[in-house]
């Protein structure tokens, strides 16, 4: 032991047993490997950080949109289909309309309805001949024309209710009432004002607009356009005429109508409010992006479809155009929901023998499909 002090841990080293330094060896070994697996999880997650805040910062909105919202039912309702949901088993270019609606205190009591699919049918039989169909559920489109043409008598004129490219604009009367709420609420959100530029059309209205109209993806023929039944409405932004309802309507040419939606693109505040707004009135956007494989008309964020609630809600909310949600009910039955302070009962059904049940305890509606079907809607009041 003849070592000096600057040597002590070597001569402590050299001096210590082979297992013991073998084992201190072993020891720093794990402690370097160690420390080397926690610099590359330090990178790992410096990295993830770093590439999320990246993307969110770069992603458009509407996508941040698409990412933020789940597709549970408690999500707030996206009414553009920037994506296509997983029940069409489609995927689709996303959409002008893409981002979340900002949910309104509406959106949040919706975000509280529970659905419940059910093909329970009602429990009391009645003669179909005996009911009232209020049409509002017919599927028209390039396949099915309409039947019964509604008279123009059962119309009402827009004007004054409503601003109106035209006087002589005329609606159904529950579509009016839509309108007329709907342009309410947009008041009421500061969200600028709009305009009804087009309603109920007969047959030689739509003959003569469909010679004119050049891009023949954006008009049905005649017979073949639901702008026969006053339950579809053109409705675009006055950008112009903050005075809105007080203006005088001047009246325009088909021409002009149609160059005016061309300049539309759903893009803007206004049109991105009223797509996502209207199933709370009861209105649906009939041909959105992505749809025309399936509606055989191309985009339109101006073209709005009374359906009445719960309808437009369980469209909205599921992405589905009005011939999706026609085949949804024929397969599934129907649901039960209950929105806002309504609870809703809605059941397919195709008449045996001239019968369809109803429900015997609650107030109701039905409307054929135009395809052999019809819905029965039935709703109950929940307190007051
Ligand atoms: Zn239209």
């Amino acid at each position: 032991m003849n070592r000096t002090a600057n040597t002590i841990s070597s001569g402590t080293w050299e001096t210590m047993s082979k297992a013991r330094r073998k084992e201190i060896r072993r020891r720093r070994a794990r402690a370097q490997q160690l420390r080397t697996l926690r610099r590359i999880f330090a990178v790992c997650f410096v990295v993830v950080v770093l590439s999320t805040v990246t993307a969110m910062l770069w992603t458009p909105d509407r996508v941040r949109g698409r990412l933020n919202s789940s597709t549970s039912e408690g999500s707030a309702i996206r009414v553009g289909f920037s994506s296509r949901s997983a029940t069409t088993g489609d995927s689709k270019a996303s959409n002008a309309f893409g981002s979340d609606s900002s949910p309104s205190n509406d959106s949040a009591k919706a975000a509280k309805a529970t659905l419940k699919h059910s093909s329970k049918r009602f429990d009391k039989a009645a003669q179909l001949s005996d009911l009232q169909d209020t049409g509002t559920l017919v599927l028209i489109n390039g396949d099915h024309k309409i039947t019964d043409m509604p008279p123009r008598t059962s119309m009402d004129k827009a004007w004054p209710s409503v601003p109106v490219a035209s006087q002589d604009i005329e609606l159904h009367p529950k579509a009016l009432a839509a309108v007329v709420e709907l342009f309410a609420a947009a008041r009421k959100a500061g969200t600028g004002t709009f305009q009804v530029n087009s309603g109920f059309r007969d047959h030689a209205k739509q003959a003569a607009l469909y010679k004119q109209i050049a891009n023949k993806s954006t008009v049905q023929p005649p017979g073949n356009s639901e702008h026969h039944t006053g339950l579809a409405i053109d409705i675009v932004p006055i950008l112009s005429t903050p005075q809105g309802a007080t203006k005088a309507p001047q009246s325009s040419t088909p021409q002009q109508q149609s160059s005016l939606h061309e300049a539309l693109d759903g893009s803007s505040p206004e049109e991105r409010w009223l797509a996502a707004e209207a199933w709370q009135h009861g209105l649906i956007l009939r041909y959105p992006l992505g749809a025309q494989d399936i509606t055989g008309i191309s985009f339109e964020p101006w073209h709005f479809r009374y359906v009445g609630k719960p309808h437009a809600w369980y469209m909205a909310q599921h992405e589905l155009t009005l011939e999706e949600y026609l085949q949804q009910m024929r397969k599934r039955g129907g649901y039960d929901v209950t929105i806002g302070k309504r609870s809703y009962s809605v059941r397919y059904a195709v008449p045996k023998n001239g019968v369809v049940y109803v429900p015997s305890d609650r107030r109701h509606t039905l409307s054929g499909d135009n395809s052999g079907g019809y819905i029965i809607t039935a709703w109950k009041q929940m307190g007051k």
